[in-house]
């Protein structure tokens, strides 16, 4: 099989991991690039088993001797901080798999696109924040952006050999999170080691937080959107929870197409780099009959607020997607330093989406100053209020 080289942005992480253990299985498939933000041992991991030529430490804070102690022995050229990240996901490749966390993949994603990479997206907060501007660059540059992310994977694999115009409705099915058929009551004094405690996935802490809170399914909602194209009011969610439907597309004539799987990142990651192959991999075999019961069930949106808070920011439009995005990411950080209730977190993106706004066409420089207002306001603005 001809050698595919792939760029893996966030190599550390949850989904870095897992994509390294599918290159591990794919021999096809090399890796010429990776990035950390801090976790020094594990890049270097990265590096000694898989020869990659290429890496990058993004944290500008790490201080380059401990960079050179940890990298420096190495055959592989080293770049440094946001333009480093930037400089990696340009470099030459067949595609950039985008596993790092919040909207800090913006800037690598548009270089990325711009060089005319295809993206393997994991970085939802990308889409989410940046929507038009990531599709807009990736059709102007003729580059492909195909879902890591699970539900995507499935409404991505469910559309083969069917068309986008007939698509009806999307059905993202959610696993519900640990707090799922909990009432508002009962989540008053949630701490982080609970809302991490994910029943089906082991995941980053951002991501398991906003499963826990939903908000992970909202910002899934606006990732379907601009990957295929459809109105906030045909994108469904239901609550599945034994995470097995992956998502389905209805269409036109009401037939429902689904994937399922077991819950096993590693299944959409080989998918989104071997496309349009389908190669046997490390995941295993799902046993319907073992398995049993498949249920599904609305979600609570009085109990997680965060859901309908983004179809809102989604029919707003805008910068308001960007809004919602920046204040969960401020939210979710304060709650797992335990500077903030867990029922407070929908609190404070509701108020954001009061208190920042800005007008006009999307752009790179409106998106970075916005993000940076609210990083910078959000936290003391909402207790000052508060108290
Ligand atoms: P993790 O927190 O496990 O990993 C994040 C990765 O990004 C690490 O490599 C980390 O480096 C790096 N990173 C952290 N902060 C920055 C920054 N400011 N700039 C550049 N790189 C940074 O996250 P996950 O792997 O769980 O999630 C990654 C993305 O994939 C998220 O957008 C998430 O929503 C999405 N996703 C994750 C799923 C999962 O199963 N985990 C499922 C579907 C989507 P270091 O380790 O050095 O800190
Ligand atoms: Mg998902």
């Amino acid at each position: 099989m001809k050698e595919k080289q792939v760029v893996l942005l966030g190599a550390t992480g949850s989904i870095g991991r897992q994509t390294l253990e599918v290159v591990r299985a794919h021999p096809h498939l090399k890796l010429v690039g990776a990035s950390a933000h801090r976790d020094l041992a594990g890049l270097r991991r990265a590096v000694l088993e898989h020869s990659i030529p290429w890496v990058c430490v993004s944290d500008p804070t790490v201080p380059r001797e401990n960079i050179q102690d940890f990298l420096g022995d190495l055959p592989c050229k080293i770049l440094y901080g946001k333009e480093g990240l930037k400089e990696l996901a340009a470099a030459p490749s067949d595609i950039v798999l985008t596993a790092v966390v919040g909207l800090s993949g913006l800037e690598a994603t548009l270089a990325a696109l711009e060089a005319g990479r295809d993206i393997a997206l994991a970085n939802k907060e990308t889409l989410v924040g940046a929507g038009a501007l990531v599709m807009a660059k990736a059709k102007a540059r003729g580059a492909s952006i195909r879902p890591v992310d699970s539900e995507h994977s499935a409404i991505f694999q469910a559309l083969q050999g069917s068309r986008v115009e007939d698509i009806e409705r999307l059905i993202l099915t959610a696993s519900g999170g640990p707090f799922r058929g909990k009432k508002t009551k009962d989540l008053q004094n949630v701490t982080p080691k609970e809302a991490l405690a994910h029943p089906q996935w082991t995941m980053g802490a951002k991501v398991s937080v906003d499963s826990a809170t939903l908000m992970n399914k909202g910002l899934e909602v606006i990732e379907a959107h601009w990957l295929f194209c459809v109105a906030p009011e045909r994108i469904a969610v239901h609550v599945h929870p034994q995470s097995i439907v992956h998502s389905a597309v209805e269409f036109c004539d009401h037939s429902i197409l689904a994937q399922l799987g077991t819950a096993d990142m590693r299944l959409p990651i080989q998918y989104a780099l071997n496309y349009p192959e389908r190669l046997p991999g490390p995941a295993k075999s799902l046993d319907l009959i073992a398995q049993g019961t498949l249920s599904f069930e609305a979600p609570d949106e009085s109990v997680f607020p965060c859901l309908p808070l983004a179809y809102e920011a989604l029919r707003l439009g805008g910068y308001t997607p960007l809004v919602l995005n920046t204040a969960d990411e401020v939210a979710v950080e304060l709650f797992l330093k335990e500077q903030l209730p867990f029922l407070k977190i929908p609190q404070m993106i509701e108020f954001a989406l009061g208190h920042f706004h800005r007008e006009g066409a999307l752009t790179l420089e409106g998106i970075l100053d916005l993000d940076e207002t609210i990083r910078r306001e959000l936290a003391r603005a909402f207790f000052e209020k508060k108290s």
